[in-house]
């Protein structure tokens, strides 16, 4: 067979590098253990092939992998090939990713779940309770991401090209429901005036906030409702082509629902709902024009890469899919079998990420880890009350992933390329050793292990 496809491995966490692969395998030498070399030694092992290009992370949910000029934490590991201290920092990662000879992405995620000390970026929930992630609405946080990525793009060498840069999409606006209780992110003073403005100004309509944030029998409950295990939504509240239905449309997909349907209130909620989806669509596509439209003469040809949610209407994203055919985009990553939902998207290079969910679970995964990071600081005890969260969510992410050859055979038949996002198996078991998940406690070498994720610890 002869290979066209070309393959991205995707690096999702810069704490990856902490891990060296086991001394067990001897036979390697110790830069093939660690750092861009051994995870290339994992794609190919994985998949028969060398991959085209490597996306490096430029932040994590723990902080930056480099000293930012925003002073905010750095992540870089120790670098195990150093008898000083030293770190592998961003800086070594794109020097070993150039020496291989590979392409380079780099990947944001604009919730920025690390800087969270300031209540003025924070979300702010219905009930008026802060959540410690930046609001992407809000330009300050875009002003942010852009100095990021400024930053980022200092420590790449002068002579070499940055070829994409990767925005990723998840769970921009986080939502919980408890029994009656519906609560939805974000309202938020620049999230309300910005969707005001949008609605007054684009649809000649006035929303009422006060309404829109009731976590009891409000509009978000014809949508939305506890599920048990987590939140129930409305998946279809757009046409196939995942297009924005009219008001009629929309009510029609929300009684068949039958989440909430009072009669009384019916019509009001339903329109408020209505046009707080359209006019939060037309801001989040307003955050992604100006974070990807960066100045910076070096990212200037960069390929604009975004993983988006595949639903009809996200409201983990507060976009409808068929918004994203307006956007200047080079390259869609989504998951297996969803990248066809793009097809619209013309002029748009569509490449199937190998998770569900895209990089959903791997969020959610490594937010978790560097929460458990944090409490085990404040109480090193603590590590055996979030085993149970531990265990479910390494649960979930292995069921999301689907990194194996057999899972890339019908791809490459039809040429169609390819995101690898690796987490390697040592990194899993190494976490689950110090936390004592497989077996027994061993503090020393939990404090062991904090100290080479980074995170601040000496
Ligand atoms: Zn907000």
């Amino acid at each position: 067979m002869t290979l066209q496809v070309k393959g991205v491995l995707d690096v999702p966490d810069f704490s990856l590098f902490a891990i060296r692969r086991s001394d067990k395998e001897t036979a390697k030498p110790l830069e093939q253990r660690f750092g861009i070399p051994h995870l290339i030694s994992k794609y190919e092992e994985l998949f028969k092939f060398t991959p085209e290009s490597i996306c490096l992370p430029i932040t994590g949910a723990g902080g930056v992998p480099f000293d930012s000029t925003l002073g905010l934490r750095n992540i870089a590991p120790e670098d195990a090939d150093s008898q000083d201290g030293g770190r592998y920092d961003l800086r070594q990662a794109i020097e070993q990713v150039f020496f291989a000879k590979k392409k380079l992405y780099l990947s944001l995620n604009p919730q920025l779940p690390f800087a969270t000390n300031s209540s003025y970026y924070n979300l702010l929930d219905s009930s008026d309770d802060e959540t410690p992630k930046c609001c992407f609405a809000k330009e300050e946080t875009q002003d942010v991401l852009k100095q990021i990525l400024d930053d980022a793009v200092k420590c790449v060498p002068d002579h070499q090209d940055i070829s994409g840069i990767v925005l990723s999409l998840h769970e921009l606006w986080p939502m919980g429901a408890d029994g009656e209780k519906v609560e939805v992110t974000c309202f938020c003073q620049d999230c309300q005036n910005k969707i005001q403005d949008v609605s007054v100004r684009q649809f000649q309509f006035t929303l009422k906030f006060d309404l829109l944030k009731r976590t009891h029998r409000g509009p978000f409950h014809l949508a939305l409702k506890d599920g048990g295990s987590g939140i129930s939504h409305i998946k279809n509240l757009a046409d196939e082509d995942g297009r924005q239905l009219g008001l009629e449309a929309f009510r029609r997909v929300l009684l068949q629902a039958g989440y909430y349907d009072d009669p009384g209130t019916f019509n009001e909620y339903s329109e408020q709902l209505y046009y707080f989806t359209k006019s939060r669509d037309v801001v989040v596509r307003g955050a992604i024009e100006n974070v990807l439209a960066s100045s910076n003469p070096r990212l200037k040809n960069v390929r604009r890469v975004l993983v988006p949610e595949v639903f009809p209407y996200s409201w983990n994203t507060g976009l409808y899919r068929a918004s994203l055919m307006g956007l200047e985009l080079d390259e869609i990553w989504a998951a297996p079998g969803a990248v066809e939902q793009f097809k619209g998207c013309t002029n748009v290079m569509r490449k199937t990420f190998l998770t569900a969910r895209g990089r959903y679970h791997l969020h959610s995964f490594f937010d978790l880890i560097y929460h458990i990071i944090r409490a085990l600081e404040l109480d090193p005890d603590s590590a055996p009350q979030w085993r149970p969260r531990l265990m479910k969510y390494s649960r979930q992410l292995d069921e999301s992933m689907h990194l194996n050859r057999m899972e890339i055979l019908p791809l490459l038949k039809r040429d169609e390329d390819f995101v690898a996002p690796l987490v390697t198996s040592e990194y899993i078991r190494t976490l689950q050793d110090v936390l004592g998940v497989r077996g027994e406690d061993n503090s020393r070498s939990m404090m062991d292990l904090l100290r080479r994720l980074g995170g601040g610890i000496e």
